[in-house]
């Protein structure tokens, strides 16, 4: 998933590629991708959510009963990571965000459990 935070467009793109590279035959079991985990922030490309003014990242566990962010938490919390053996977060830092352009197509490193899987472009491999 990605768009934790909506101004963090390269693990958003990342997913919409991966979303348009997958096929059935790619995949056992299952897949759960999110480009854009907060659409509020997202489309208003900011940090926060443009409904609440509330930190996605900061929300968790969530309440049902809460803003539109939290509820965003409480329903990943409740109902997709149950279903999840791994979740991988994608975030890029400011001094990265700022390099986008300069240094497109990029390369990040994140980790799931105690494995860390490349990212380069279109392309994604475990190690
Ligand atoms: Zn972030």
């Amino acid at each position: 998933m990605a768009g934790n935070h909506g101004d963090e467009y390269p693990g958003q793109i990342a997913i919409m590629r991966l979303l348009r590279k997958l096929t059935p035959q790619d995949v056992t079991g299952r897949i759960i991708l999110i480009p854009a985990l907060n659409m509020p922030a997202a489309r208003a490309s900011t940090r926060l959510s443009s409904v609440d003014g509330m930190n996605l990242n900061r929300c968790f566990l969530g309440d049902p009963n809460g803003t539109v962010t939290q509820m965003i938490a409480y329903y990943l919390t409740t109902v997709l990571f149950p279903l999840s053996d791994v979740v991988v977060d994608l975030h890029v830092a400011d001094r990265f965000r700022q390099m986008i352009s300069a240094r497109w197509p990029f390369t990040s490193t994140v980790t799931a459990g105690c494995r860390t899987a490349k990212h380069t472009s279109s392309r994604f491999s475990f190690k």
